[in-house]
């Protein structure tokens, strides 16, 4: 899950990484008291959830004279098709010089990674494509609670001296907040020498977020939320065929049977073994929900899962859409024939149930 910049600046200010003074607001009209409570000159920064933010007009530079003004048009503005619900009113900093700095994990070599670059600011990507030596990176054992000190000197290089506690305390937050990703854009150094995270970037990875003390995961859509708490896995596509299997592989060839076909599907959706009428009802429903569904297919194999609950599920979901099946196994009979005194159409083949679905996308 991912934070806002004004949520990881918290967490890495309460971890000792100094940042500018600010507050929060969420209309204009608080714009003129967060100036007297941060400084005369200040940047408003729209907390949206994108990257970019600077390019696409989501940070405005504003003085005691003219916040209000100011945060009325950051307010009115849309940040990449993004509304701008809050913005963050920070000191202004006289920037010397902007460092990027992040820690993320390296796939390939398992452990946490630092990266740190003298080029820092808005055009890092671009820095980095012309010349891939110009970001630095460390990759650390996850055993280690701190940096050691030869990396970070080989990070830090010439950097002033406060740089390198800044990027050990940022690799201690990682490691506590069981990041995937924590990132300082620019770690800026002023004209008087002091430095500042100007920009922070938090993302906790979602199987930890329990332990973090989170129990609503924000950056899943409602429906996803509600699988969740069903206990489905669950994930939304752009298609027209509603999917739901039990167990991930025949779920998985589903998908692929409906793409070999010219079909696409809407969803992945495992409701995992056993499953009985009650959460058959409740996946139905959720598939028959999404926008764009145009009929449904259900494939299960019948171990644990009885075919004839299964039946009585698709019944009682009682959706508008058609929902086409494939059912093997047990009680397999007794399913089909509830099915029929409601005209589903239960086919014997996965290759029949996909063909048809496909055609009746279309
Ligand atoms: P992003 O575009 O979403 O990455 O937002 P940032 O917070 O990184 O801001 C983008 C750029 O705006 C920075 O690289 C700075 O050049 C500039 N900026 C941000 N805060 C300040 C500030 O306090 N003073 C000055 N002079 N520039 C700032
Ligand atoms: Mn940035």
């Amino acid at each position: 899950m991912k934070l806002l910049e004004y949520e990881a600046k918290k967490v890495f200010r309460d971890a000792g990484i100094p940042t500018p003074e600010n507050r929060l607001i969420d209309s204009p009209e608080e714009a003129d008291e967060a100036v007297r409570a941060v400084g005369e000159h200040v940047v408003l920064k729209a907390q949206v959830d994108v990257g970019g933010r600077g390019k696409a007009g989501g940070i405005l530079k504003a003085d005691a004279g003219n916040a209000a003004e100011v945060a009325g048009d950051l307010f009115s503005r849309k940040i990449r098709g993004l509304p701008v619900n809050r913005v963050l009113v920070e000191e202004r900093l006289d920037i010397g010089k902007e460092y990027y700095l992040s820690v993320a994990i390296d796939r390939s070599s398992r452990c946490p990674v630092v990266l740190f670059a003298e080029a820092g600011g808005v055009e890092i990507e671009n820095a980095a494509a012309c010349d891939p030596c110009a970001v630095r990176r460390e990759c650390v054992s996850p055993l280690l609670p701190d940096i050691p000190q030869f990396q970070l000197r080989d990070l830090a290089g010439s950097a002033p001296a406060g740089v390198k506690a800044i990027i050990n305390t940022l690799y201690r937050v990682f490691r506590e907040k069981d990041a995937l990703l924590a990132e300082i854009n620019p770690l800026v150094v002023t004209m008087d020498g002091e430095i500042y995270a100007a920009d922070a970037k938090l993302i906790i990875d979602d199987n930890a977020l329990g332990r973090q003390g989170i129990t609503v995961n924000r950056d899943l859509t409602p429906r996803e939320q509600r699988a969740e708490e069903l206990g489905f896995s669950y994930v939304e596509l752009e298609g027209s065929i509603g999917v739901i299997g039990n167990g991930a592989g025949l779920t998985m060839s589903t998908l692929d049977l409906i793409g070999y076909y010219g079909g696409k599907a809407a969803n992945f959706l495992d409701v995992g073994g056993g499953a009985d009428r009650e959460r058959v009802r409740e996946a139905v429903r959720l598939v028959a929900g999404m926008a764009g569904v145009r009929v449904i297919v259900v494939n299960l194999l019948g171990g644990i899962t009885r075919c004839d609950e299964v039946a009585r599920g698709i019944l009682e979901a009682d959706v508008s859409q058609p929902v086409i099946l494939r059912l093997a196994g047990t009680n397999e009979e007794e399913g089909r024939a509830i099915l029929a005194q409601k005209d589903y159409r239960m086919l014997d083949s996965m290759d029949a149930v996909i063909r048809a679905a496909v055609e009746e996308s279309k």
